[in-house]
């Protein structure tokens, strides 16, 4: 079996997501993607983890007419930072050793991989899709996987996926900004999540 799991903080959640784990569903074949919005991200400020109940029901609201895409609570409930090793380890054991797990992210996370807990061991669990936007430049992304490669002496090269995905000219902070100076945002993320975030006052 072959999952794709979308790893990001979702704050909120749009269509360039959504496009994204449509494409990894498609360019790799995957029975499903699992959306895991973070729970506390180890590299944020507390206000990620404030809202981490939001973000879940916007993913949740986003997502609810795809047959093949879930959302999991597993880092929003699991007390303590949201690390992406304890996240694979758990799926592991839910999924069984034989199932093939992409980890679907922004390229920019990716870039940072080094910094993350237990970094070998995600490589050894995991392909990593890195996702970006048009124009991206690919570089880093090389010198990271000959890195990686020294550093677990293995190529890696099959491990660090690209995968461009035009829609992704869309961004949350971009979204928060339009909302905090009264932007529009239609047509930016789903119609479910605008009313709810305009329901709920987030980001103003
Ligand atoms: P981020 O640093 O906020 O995002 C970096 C870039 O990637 C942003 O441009 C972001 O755009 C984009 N992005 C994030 N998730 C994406 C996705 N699923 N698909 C396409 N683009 C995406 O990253 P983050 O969202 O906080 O974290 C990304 C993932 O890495 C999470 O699963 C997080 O738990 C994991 N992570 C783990 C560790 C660790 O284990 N130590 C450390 C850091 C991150 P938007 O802002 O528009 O989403």
């Amino acid at each position: 079996m072959k999952i794709g799991i979308m790893g990001g903080t979702f704050n909120p959640i749009h269509h360039g997501h959504l496009v994204t784990a449509a494409e990894a569903l498609n360019q790799f074949s995957l029975e499903k993607v699992i959306f895991i919005p973070s729970g506390d991200p180890p590299h944020k400020d507390y206000r990620e983890e404030e809202i981490a109940e939001h973000r879940y029901l916007m993913t949740v609201i986003a997502t609810s007419s795809n047959s093949k895409f879930f959302v999991s609570r597993i880092e929003i409930d699991r007390k303590g930072k949201s690390y992406t090793i304890d996240t694979l380890k758990e799926l592991k054991k839910t999924y069984g050793m034989d199932t093939e797990f992409y980890f679907i992210t922004g390229a920019d996370a990716i870039l940072e991989i080094l910094t993350w807990k237990k970094t070998e061991e995600i490589i050894s669990l995991c392909y990593m899709i890195a996702a970006t936007r048009p124009g991206y430049n690919l570089l880093k992304l090389e010198e990271l996987k000959k890195d990686l490669s020294g550093m677990t002496g293995n190529n890696v090269d099959s491990k660090i996926l690209v995968m461009e995905v035009p829609a992704l000219a869309i961004s949350s902070t971009d979204i928060r900004e339009r909302i905090k100076s009264g932007r529009p945002i239609d047509y930016l993320v789903p119609e479910g999540v605008s009313n709810y975030i305009f329901k709920h006052g987030l980001y103003r």
